[in-house]
């Protein structure tokens, strides 16, 4: 089955929550929408749910429109972020009550319920009440009911957020553990940036009940449309500079008050509308390297220096939090190092060398993406 959403809008009161938005999630496709809090991204996946009317616009199903079809005969499984499992009801009824109110014969019941449980590593738990569960196992329970139902596609609302992290990283495995042996449409809802782009084959980012960029996760991140994708994805978030560019016979140069460099000559005959206007450069931390550990050759071109006011350790190595004068006060930096930063550089000056096929543009006024 594949979904499809055209125009697809919600309004409250005279607010669009969702307000036209189009997608499509493919055959057996991991399909997440993404944004910050108040996007519209649960009321979206609620319209595909049948949980919430649909105000304009299309939502197909294989090829049928499905707005007006009941939630139970659109045949969609789903796990809320609250879990939803019945108080009152054992782990073993709650996994069977989409069963039995689906009516299956008991023994594909008795069968099919210890399956799911087992999926989860919960098999040993039947016989409990949620009220005897840990958060992770009541997590677990409400995916292993959701999902032991043969369902036409999926839909999950930041199923883990309630989850520590360790936990939330095992459930994403099962997640996707299960998603492999299913092979249907899936849409995920998260705020989560990071889990978005560990899990999504492709993914919306979304904006004020708009979709802001459709793709894959190393689509997005390595060309983001607008400031808003390039912020959202990422971590550290990418480093926004406000800039201007100047042309120099064949050279393009990206000025700022505290670097100047010199844009590679691929990129700078693209931007030759651009020159003299303001510009939003973006640089990923990962982006900026000690000139010696560089991949590329380093000269004045394509560095700038920056004060060191924190190193942060990681598993590759540390990220570096820096600033440089700015016109209205200091600006903030943040690179990230594959090797770790010694701490008697706090307070230092270092040169960082910048990766310039991978520096972004944006037009500082529409925010949109310039090359
Ligand atoms: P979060 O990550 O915080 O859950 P979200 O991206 O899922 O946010 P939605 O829950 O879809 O966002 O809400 C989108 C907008 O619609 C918000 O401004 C919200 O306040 C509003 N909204 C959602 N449900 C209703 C409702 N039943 N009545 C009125 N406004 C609503």
């Amino acid at each position: 089955m594949t979904i499809t959403a055209s125009r697809l809008t919600k309004r409250f009161g005279d607010k669009a929550a969702v307000d036209g938005v189009d997608f499509e999630v493919g055959e057996s496709e991991f399909f997440v929408l993404v944004g910050p809090s108040g996007c519209g991204k649960t009321t979206t996946l609620r319209m595909i749910a049948g949980l919430e009317s649909i105000d304009d616009g299309e939502l197909r199903m294989n090829s049928v429109v499905v707005n007006e079809t009941r939630p139970r005969d659109r045949d969609i499984a789903m796990v809320f972020q609250d879990y939803a499992i019945f108080p009152h009801l054992s782990v073993h009824e709650n996994i069977a009550y989409g069963l039995r109110s689906r009516r299956l014969a008991s023994s594909v019941i008795r069968q099919r319920v210890p399956d799911a449980a087992a999926t989860f590593r919960i098999e040993h738990l039947l016989r409990r009440k949620p009220r005897q569960l840990s958060g992770g196992e009541r997590q677990r329970v409400a995916l292993a009911r959701a999902l032991v139902r043969d369902a036409q596609a999926y839909l999950y609302d930041e199923p883990l957020s309630n989850l520590d992290a360790q936990l939330r990283h095992q459930a994403r495995e099962d997640i996707l553990a299960l998603h492999q042996r299913q092979r249907k449409p899936t849409v995920y809802v998260t705020h989560d940036q990071s889990e978005a782009m560990s899990m999504a084959d492709r993914m919306a980012v979304m904006r004020s009940g708009r979709i802001e960029q459709v793709g894959t996760p190393r689509e997005l991140y390595e060309n983001p449309v607008s400031t808003f994708v390039a912020y959202f994805i990422g971590t550290p978030s990418i480093n926004l500079f406000q800039a201007t560019l100047r042309a120099e016979v064949e050279d393009v140069w990206l000025e700022a008050p505290a670097f100047s460099l010199r844009l590679p000559p691929s990129r700078a005959r693209a931007l030759a509308g651009h020159v003299g206007g303001p510009i939003t450069a973006g640089i990923r931390p990962e982006d900026l390297h000690p000139p010696r550990q560089a991949p590329f050759e380093v000269g004045e071109h394509n560095t700038m220096t920056a004060r060191v006011d924190l190193v942060e350790p990681t598993t590759a190595g540390s990220t570096v939090y820096a600033t440089m004068p700015g016109p209205a006060g200091d600006l903030d930096v943040a690179a990230s190092f594959g090797a770790r930063l010694p701490d008697r550089f706090v307070g230092q000056e270092v040169p960082l060398a910048v990766d310039l096929e991978k520096v972004h543009l944006f037009d500082a006024v529409t925010e949109r993406s310039v090359l």
